[in-house]
């Protein structure tokens, strides 16, 4: 079985061919099967040892997971990181009060003592990759049971990556690509103490807000700037005093050239998820019931927080972070589905899937019961994932108290054992913690509000087969009034209230526990989550399993089956390379996207009536640099460069991407994606599919001329 794999794996990518412009997310291992002479004829002047090397540094060094969810780029030898502002955005929040309200002005530290220090957030480097799918697939083959192989899986897992961290400070990931017919591990190295630089007003870094959110043309400084801090090796380490800036392997340059139409392109990121080889059936469940249902959730909660943060502003601050969550997904699914509807990604899948049986009664008929058996496993998962869904979105997305109070489940149910490992102490000291942590960013009233509302969909879309007897308590009592059901349970709870919770954990004792059991919104909580993990989950997850099975036994038939083209490996948060190149597109009959935007732009959107806190305002300061076209050395033909589109494929995660010229140079941050791209987890569709990047001199230019924080730009490289 294992030779077998590997002889497929060989086949697929020993003629290791790319063609700039169209879809995939490379691993920048293989690269280096990729000889100079392709690179050149796709117009780049970089040998794939200078992309991804072990052996010295190359551009991979400069490139970083940021955050968990995010990219980000080294740009300085002092290790000054460039990253996007709703990448910083939570931690601009978070360093923001009404009396320093950086998220509406904006904050730029003078010198290194002035840069702000960020608990818990880390960034990481990959300092090498390598295929293991031989050493993890040692013992495992075809006839045994799933956990079987999942138990040796893991087993094989554990003892690799031991084995490659033993007596190091580094890390291993190892992940599986195409559904577990390969497998990489990731050798990383995790910095700990990363601080705030800076970053332009929300006015400038999230200009256009959520009108604007996937669309182009598009006029934002979607850009922070952070710096990364080391102990006196280098190596990383918790925050102290005494850590010095990080000296990085590699940083990028800064190409002062700009960007013209049809030059290469390529992205260096982290993409976080894409489904490629979803079957018909899924991609329409995906678009006529998953997508509409979590819509109408997010958008029932959007309403209620929006109004909220125009009218206040210590809300605005409080929720900042949290709206942008929740309103990113919101409009991408409604983009997505537009999009693939659209362009018939049903029907299409539909066609493959004929060919696919085509082939496969020819050549192997064991493949053809693969999509009947996945069709079974999907039809029976339906309504377990749909309930998954809807609780997830209630949970996590929905009010905040029910997470919280979740938060008080372990000393709960558990307070016995607790103390008698003397953990007491410890456990409340964590709960303290999490309970500042929760009311520095919360409204009773407004929580109260979005509990009402989603609960109200909760009720009429939940399966009946997963009411639990609180819900139907709920509908008997208050009938559809959630309103009544909210008010009464906000009233009662003592976890609605910093004060009273805060006096639970300051006085704890073995009667508190009585106390959290017999608070109405804990006891809810517990229903909720016991209905969710005994009716839903672990159906779910058996499904899962099973699908997980099918799923890799079909991608390895669609493989043999059409062997001779190059399979990239869906997106899963790993290093990934894309190739492009700088494009407009035209979605629609008689519409065509430029591929740049300018300065210019950005005055046509402004509203003069707007406020700093609202989407289309243009701080005074750059209406000034306008006026007097004071683009110092970043202005291009009389004009200031904003953002421009490229052709490389990218996802979530690709957020602060750099975006790298020929010759190994930053041009750009990739930020977003056009309105009609949003399809491209699913389905990419090269004549439309556009990433949004900001131009790097327009990154340089607000540094410099409108933040006056010109030493920034200094201690970067830039070449012409
Ligand atoms: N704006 C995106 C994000 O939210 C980036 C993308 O998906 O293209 O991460």
């Amino acid at each position: 079985m294992i030779k077998k794999l590997l002889i497929l794996f060989i086949v697929s990518f020993n003629s290791y061919q790319f063609a700039i412009a169209d879809e995939g997310m490379w691993l920048p291992l293989l690269l280096q099967q990729l000889n100079e002479e392709q690179l050149k004829t796709n117009g780049f002047n970089l040998t794939p040892e200078d992309i991804y090397s072990v052996n010295q540094s190359s551009l991979k060094d400069a490139v970083l997971q940021f955050g968990g969810g995010c990219t980000g780029v080294v740009v300085s030898p002092e290790g000054l990181l460039l990253t996007n502002h709703h990448c910083g955005y939570g931690r601009i929040q978070a360093h923001s009060s009404l009396e320093n309200d950086y998220l509406t002005n904006g904050f730029w530290a003078i010198n290194k003592e002035e840069e702000l220090r960020n608990p818990g957030l880390t960034i990481t480097f990959i300092s090498r990759m390598e295929d293991v799918t031989a050493k993890v697939l040692d013992g495992v083959n075809d006839q045994m049971e799933e956990n079987q192989r999942n138990g040796i899986i893991l087993r094989n897992t554990q003892k690799i990556k031991e084995e490659a961290t033993a007596n190091s400070h580094y890390g291993a990931i190892i992940k599986e690509f195409f559904y577990g017919n390969q497998y990489f591990m990731f050798i990383t190295e995790t910095y700990k103490d990363i601080r705030l630089v800076g970053a332009p007003p929300s006015s400038i870094g999230k200009f256009g807000a959520d009108t604007d959110n996937w669309v182009w043309p598009r006029h934002t400084g979607d850009f922070s700037v952070f710096r990364i801090y080391a102990d006196a090796d280098n190596k990383p380490a918790s925050y102290s005093p005494d850590n010095v800036p990080y000296k990085p392997k590699h940083f990028l340059p800064i190409s002062m050239n700009g960007v013209q139409k049809n030059d290469p392109s390529l992205i260096f990121g982290f993409p976080g998820s894409t489904q490629q080889f979803l079957p018909s059936f899924a991609v329409k469940f995906i678009t006529d019931e998953v997508n509409p249902l979590r819509i109408k959730m997010r958008e029932a909660s959007l309403s209620i927080i929006d109004a909220a943060m125009k009218a206040d502003d210590e809300i605005r601050i409080k929720y900042a972070a949290r709206q942008s969550g929740i309103s990113n997904a919101y409009k991408k699914w409604i983009g997505e589905n537009l999009g693939l509807k659209r362009k018939k990604a049903f029907e299409q899948k539909l066609e493959f899937e004929s060919k696919f049986k085509g082939l496969a009664n020819v050549k192997n008929q064991n493949y053809l019961k693969i999509l009947s058996e996945l069709k079974e496993n999907h039809e029976a998962q339906k309504k377990y994932r749909l309930g998954r869904d809807l609780f997830r979105e209630f949970i996590f997305y929905g009010p905040q108290l029910i997470r919280f109070v979740s938060d008080f489940n372990n000393i709960a149910i558990n307070y016995e054992r607790i103390e008698k490992d003397k953990a007491v102490d410890s456990e409340i000291e964590k709960l303290k913690q999490k309970t500042r942590g929760h009311f520095k960013n919360y409204d009773k009233n407004l929580d109260q509000r979005i509990f009402a509302a989603l609960m109200e969909i909760y009720l009429e879309e939940i399966n009946s087969e997963f009411k639990s007897e609180l819900q139907s308590l709920i509908t008997s009592k208050y009938g559809n009034s959630t309103d009544e059901f909210a008010e009464k349970l906000y009233d009662k709870t003592i976890f609605s209230d910093f004060d009273k919770t805060s006096n639970l954990l300051d006085n704890f004792s073995s009667s508190s526990i009585k106390k959290i059991s017999k608070d109405p919104v804990f006891s809810l909580m517990r229903t909720l989550f016991i209905s969710f993990q005994t009716k839903i989950e672990p159906e779910y997850f058996r499904l899962e399993g099973e699908k997980d099975k099918l799923m890799r036994e079909y991608v390895k038939a669609i493989q043999t089956l059409i062997p001779n083209k190059n399979y990239w490996p869906d997106a899963n948060l790993t290093m990934r390379v894309g190739f492009g190149k700088i494009e407009g597109s035209s979605p629609h009959d008689g519409m065509n996207y430029e591929f740049k935007t300018t300065l210019r732009g950005v005055i046509q959107k402004r509203n003069p009536e707007h406020k700093p806190t609202e989407e289309f305002y243009v701080p005074e300061k750059l209406v000034e640099l306008y006026e007097n076209k004071d683009y110092g050395p970043y202005g291009e033909n009389g004009e200031m460069p904003v953002c421009f589109t490229a052709s490389n494929h990218t996802t979530g995660g690709n957020s602060g991407s750099p975006i790298i010229d020929a010759e190994g140079k930053l041009i750009g941050l990739n930020f977003d994606r056009s309105w009609e791209s949003t399809m491209s987890d699913i389905k990419y569709d090269p004549e439309i599919c556009r990433n949004i990047v900001v131009d790097i001199r327009y990154v340089l230019f607000i540094i410099d001329k409108f933040a006056g924080a010109k030493h920034l730009v200094e201690e970067m490289s830039l070449a012409n």
